[in-house]
């Protein structure tokens, strides 16, 4: 089988990932083979191909935001059958155990592992993954609409319950990327009010389209004060421009794998109570939430669409801000 591997981390530009043909996996106990039908780009595959966000193993195949259907059935799985139209997200395994597994914060737990990051991810035409981390996935969107929710659309709902955000409240967006189209989409349908702050003017036309009700750039305030704010631009400076931009009791909710420095800030920023929480990973449960979520609402999902082959392109258009949606490679 022909998967995208990584060998060494270095700027996306010099094409990095490497299409190469592999031995076909099989399944061991209480695994899946899957066939990938689509793959999602995220930023944190970017970052891991760029060495952002050091590699927990190399060579590595990246993608962790799967769409295929079950080809194999280990044993003792009993839930999963042949032909299942499934998806992986990010988490692919936890201990099951610890404190956090068992007060469902498996998103914090220390044993957990990451799709693409410690075991091979859906950049390739097959992945195995444990059948427990596997998703069924409802009619209503095809395989390239379903991709960028696994990740995306995942994270986005965690960081909205991160946030505190209720019905009706103020939203600010900071970023307008693949995670804060599925995020606005939620928080429209829970008739929040969205300003969303992105450099790109084409993206703020985006988000007003998408019925922001308000869109400029991070220097520009929006004009009512916020109840939460969620970051995704990985720049630190944002997290201050957002925690500028919030009330007294309002939190900043940071969605970010990797950030570069918070430039230092006065501590009026943050006193009467507002709060920055980071976003760390999902749970089994924020994924099937949103995948029911994204069926009812509907979610519609802005996407380009590459062949295997060009994942450096998707990788390039990614780190350049070239992207006019989530990049999606369809690889059969
Ligand atoms: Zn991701
Ligand atoms: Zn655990």
């Amino acid at each position: 089988m022909r998967a995208a591997r990584l060998a060494e981390p270095r700027p996306a530009s010099s094409y990095p990932l490497v299409v190469q043909d592999l031995d076909t996996p099989t399944a061991a106990q209480d695994e899946v083979v899957i066939e990938v039908s689509t793959c999602g780009v995220c930023r944190t595959d970017l970052q891991l191909v760029e060495g952002d966000l050091a590699a927990h193993r190399l060579p590595i195949t990246p993608g962790h935001q799967v769409v295929g259907k079950v080809r194999e059935v280990g044993s003792g799985v009993e839930d999963r059958h042949v032909g299942q139209r499934v998806g992986v997200a990010w988490i692919a395994s936890t201990c099951g155990k610890c404190r956090f597994c068992l007060s469902g914060r498996e998103n914090l737990c220390e044993a957990a592992t990451f799709t693409g990051w410690d075991g091979d991810g859906g950049f390739a035409e097959m992945i195995v993954a444990d059948a427990g981390f596997t998703y069924p996935l409802p009619d209503g969107f095809d395989d390239v609409e379903a991709a960028p929710l696994l990740c995306g659309g995942t994270i986005g709902l965690r960081s909205l319950r991160v946030s505190g955000i209720q019905r009706g409240d103020r939203l600010g967006l900071f970023g307008f990327g693949a995670s804060a189209t599925c995020v606005i989409q939620i928080a429209r349908a829970w008739e929040c009010e969205v300003f969303v702050c992105t450099r790109s003017v084409r993206e703020q036309q985006r988000a007003r389209d998408l019925g922001a009700v308000w869109a400029g750039g991070y220097e520009d305030s929006p004009p009512s004060k916020l109840d939460a704010a969620i970051t995704f631009a990985p720049v630190g400076s944002v997290v201050v421009d957002a925690l500028r931009s919030v009330d007294r009791g309002g939190v900043v909710a940071v969605n970010a794998i990797h950030l570069d420095r918070i430039p230092e800030f006065s501590y009026d920023l943050l006193w009467e109570e507002r709060q920055i929480r980071s976003v760390a990973n999902v749970t089994r449960r924020d994924a099937v939430e949103l995948i029911e979520l994204a069926a009812e609402i509907p979610i519609r999902t802005q996407t380009e669409v590459f062949d295997l082959d060009d994942v450096n392109t998707a990788l390039e258009r990614l780190s350049s801000g070239a992207l006019a949606g989530a990049a999606v490679l369809a690889i059969s």
